[in-house]
């Protein structure tokens, strides 16, 4: 069994000072496949010290100097693709082919910010346009400082890449503390860093939980910026505690997203964009459409539809190539979706397709897709972040309903819109308060475009410039000309 008992701190891996330790679970097998020893305040303080030690350095290199490394991490990145497909697998759950496209958004996002990086160094210097004679403007871009990054474990090596790179494209030094349920998978930035001749510092790489490291890095003075990515419980814990020195924040928090689909929608294609944007890693995607607002017209054509597809959905170990969808990735998981499922109960839900209507595997933190229909819109399941394979439909009776309900969520970061028409699913689109709006195909994510939600989804978006801008200081020289 492998022993995470070391932290990677200013270039090295240095034994953990912390006691806990931390089984790591493979869902599948529900074997312990490694124990990690939660690291502490102590660890963090090494790990701060580090990175402020290595800040001066890394800010002061060009933009093109910076994209070299952040090349080599797409480049060691894709050299050691498979095994990391195999290690997402395995310590996650997801099937081997969905760690596949995880492998290739991280890939093409330490590629999109080397690209960034290079381009920072053109916008330097820039002149302000302005109608005040004899004063001369121009901006500048500098590092905000070292960044405290902290990712969850639905998607390991995508949620760090989209805070780790462009991090390192400002000039920012980096904290990160990947979740201690699927910690695996991110060991493997800190190897990369030493094969790639990183600076020393550079990155910092904390193993232990919320309670050990979460807490003490967001305690600690000598961080200036973090990003979080997780629920919205914990993300309100970071705020409060970079408040304390007045730190930035930028969160990406839960969601509760919509798929809307009109009357004009082909019932089959409308319920493959239905499959993928609920059941993709077990339904455990921030952006997940779990809430269906389905035109009357078509409603029992899609439910059809959908069954079938279910029924079809092949549940399994996440190695085998036959298997479309893996177990939840925790037991903690799997007894939280448990839960909804019992509330579903109690509130009398109507099931299409729940665990009465398939065997599931002996063993490993398997649920059933299931499907809800006519779901009112004050059940908790509506309402809530269910966080699994669960999805939620009601009929509507026109597109002006759909679209009120579909805005009628505390959350706002996705939704997706289904129309014979493309103009017409663009026209409802642009009504929805929502990051990412896709229409008529699966959740397609392009490092050029932004991530992030409206309302209670969080602050501030990762990707695109956006995502760089959030690890940059923006300055001006403002003098005579
Ligand atoms: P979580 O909030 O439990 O944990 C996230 C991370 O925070 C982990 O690394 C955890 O160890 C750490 N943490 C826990 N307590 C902490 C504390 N007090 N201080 C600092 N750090 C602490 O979330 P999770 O269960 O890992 O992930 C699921 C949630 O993440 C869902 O709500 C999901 O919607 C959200 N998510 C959002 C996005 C997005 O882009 N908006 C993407 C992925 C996941």
């Amino acid at each position: 069994m492998q022993q995470l008992d070391h932290q990677f701190i200013d270039g090295r891996w240095v034994p953990s000072q912390g006691r806990r330790r931390l089984a790591v679970t493979n869902p599948y097998t529900e074997e312990t496949i490694a124990e990690v020893t939660a690291g502490d305040a102590a660890d963090v303080e090494a790990a701060v010290a580090a990175a402020r030690h290595a800040l001066p350095g890394w800010r002061a290199l060009s933009g093109a100097d910076r994209a070299i490394y952040l090349n080599g991490f797409a480049a060691a990145l894709s050299e050691r693709r498979k095994e990391l497909m195999r290690l997402s697998s395995t310590n996650n759950g997801k099937a081997l082919a969905e760690a596949g496209i995880d492998l290739d958004d991280a890939i093409a996002c330490y590629r999109y910010y080397a690209e960034q990086a290079r381009a920072l160094d053109e916008r330097q210097g820039q002149r302000v346009e302005h109608d005040m004679t004899g004063v001369e403007a121009r901006r500048y871009f500098d590092s905000a400082g070292v960044a405290g990054l902290i990712t969850p474990w639905n998607f390991p090596l995508v949620t760090s890449a989209w805070k780790l790179a462009p991090a390192l494209a400002a000039g920012c030094t980096v904290v990160l503390k990947p979740s201690e349920v699927t910690p695996l998978p991110e060991q493997a930035l800190a190897d990369i860093a030493s094969d790639i001749a990183l600076p020393d510092g550079v990155l910092n790489l904390l193993h232990g939980d919320g309670e050990g490291i979460g807490a003490a890095m967001t305690a600690h003075s000598g961080i200036d910026k973090f990003s979080f990515t997780g629920s919205n419980a914990v993300g309100e814990n970071v705020m409060r505690a970079a408040s304390q020195g007045s730190r930035n924040v930028s969160l990406e928090l839960g969601g509760k997203s919509p798929i809307l689909v009109m009357e004009d929608s082909d019932p089959q294609r409308a319920a493959d964009w239905i499959m993928a944007g609920i059941y993709f890693n077990m339904g455990q995607v921030c952006s997940a459409t779990s809430r269906l607002l389905v035109h009357r017209a078509i409603a029992d054509d899609v439910y059809d539809a959908l069954a079938t597809r279910i029924d079809a959905i092949n549940l399994g170990d996440p190695l085998a190539e036959t298997t479309d969808m893996g177990p939840l990735t925790s037991s903690r998981q799997r007894d939280t979706v448990k839960g909804y499922l019992e509330i579903a109960r109690q509130e009398g839900l109507t099931a299409v397709r729940d665990d009465r209507h398939r065997q599931l595997p002996k063993q490993g933190y398997f649920l059933a897709p299931t499907l809800f229909r006519d779901v009112p819109t004050s059940s908790r399941l509506w309402r809530e972040e269910v966080f699994g394979p669960v999805l939620c439909a009601r009929s509507v009776n026109d597109e002006a309903e759909a679209i009120a309900l579909a805005n009628d969520s505390d959350f706002g970061l996705a939704a997706t819109v289904v129309s014979g028409d493309n103009e017409r699913a663009k026209r409802i689109g642009r009504q929805l308060q929502a990051g990412s709006i896709w229409f008529n195909g699966e959740q397609v994510v392009l490092p050029q475009t932004s991530w992030g939600g409206f309302k209670r989804s969080g602050i501030g978006r990762e990707l695109g410039p956006w995502g760089l801008d959030a690890y940059l200081e923006v300055k001006h020289l403002i003098g005579p000309q």
